[in-house]
């Protein structure tokens, strides 16, 4: 049994007659799938949703940035999606939109649906392939034409970005979570060490900082020996560095590939026969 309610965010898209950013109106968007938003001081939360089969009303703390209260509002609309019926009400937190996008849980997946209506692929990615670098500056300036907060734009731009790049938060204690494009699949970053900007953030020696560093500060890996990266580190909230790095040569890249096939070709080789 489908649920017949259910609409992707390009469905609603195409039913509002939505192509520009700046068409993105949250609210009316909500309205026409019978939630309705209201704005208020909340307590505790940076959202949440109460409804019942038909009907739903979302609550934004209305002290919060604008930015996050679109986030926010594209989010719990996600939870009415699909989670409709089970639940009576979710209330999410403001540390939910920074930290949960590694794992897939309602949270996760309400994040995606959020970045799937305020940032269509089909809006990014053509504006996202006019920049040369997979910095913050250029998650800046997207976010400013979406109207969406740097980490979920910064997000959006490693996933569908013109190079391919990584999305790395840490913290003194070490990663704490990451996105990474498809060119860099098979790589794992470890904690940033001391050859990273990000280092320098982490030790309160600097704010945002970015050049080009040795692959090898960031992967423990043979490809990284020797090949050189870019990155742009910045401070984010709660003692947290966010860190965009990128490739505009592939060359580390390709022979990761070549790496992953003659692994993949010696365990086959090495089977029982
Ligand atoms: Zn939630």
């Amino acid at each position: 049994m489908g649920a017949p309610f259910f609409r992707s965010p390009d469905a609603l898209l195409q039913d509002l007659g939505i192509t520009e950013p700046e068409e993105l109106d949250v609210r009316a968007i909500a309205q026409h799938c019978g939630a309705t938003i209201l704005y208020k001081p909340l307590e505790g939360c940076a959202a949440r949703i109460t409804g019942n089969e038909d009907r739903a009303i979302i609550a934004i703390d209305s002290n919060s940035r604008i930015e996050r209260q679109r986030f926010s509002a594209g989010h719990e609309l996600g939870h009415w999606m699909f989670d409709r019926g089970k639940m009576s009400l979710f209330s999410c937190e403001e540390k939910i939109f920074l930290k949960e996008w590694s794992s897939t849980n309602p949270e996760t997946r309400a994040n995606r649906y959020a970045s799937d209506l305020l940032m269509p692929v089909t809006m990014f990615k053509p504006r996202a392939k006019a920049f040369t670098r997979m910095d913050f500056d250029t998650a800046k300036s997207l976010a400013k034409t979406f109207t969406t907060s740097l980490t979920a734009t910064a997000i959006r731009l490693v996933e569908h970005g013109p190079l391919p790049a990584m999305l790395i938060c840490s913290s003194a204690s070490g990663i704490q979570w990451s996105v990474r494009g498809d060119g860099g699949k098979t790589l794992w970053a470890q904690a940033p060490g001391p050859n990273t900007y990000a280092y320098d953030i982490l030790h309160d020696l600097e704010d945002d900082a970015s050049g080009d560093v040795d692959a090898s500060a960031w992967f423990d890996h043979p490809v990284a020996e020797g090949s050189y990266i870019h990155e742009h580190s910045i401070r984010s909230y709660q003692g947290l560095v966010l860190s965009l790095l990128w490739w505009r040569d592939e060359a580390m890249l390709i022979k990761l590939d070549e790496y992953e096939e003659e692994r993949a070709a010696r365990r086959s080789d090495s089977w029982p026969r």
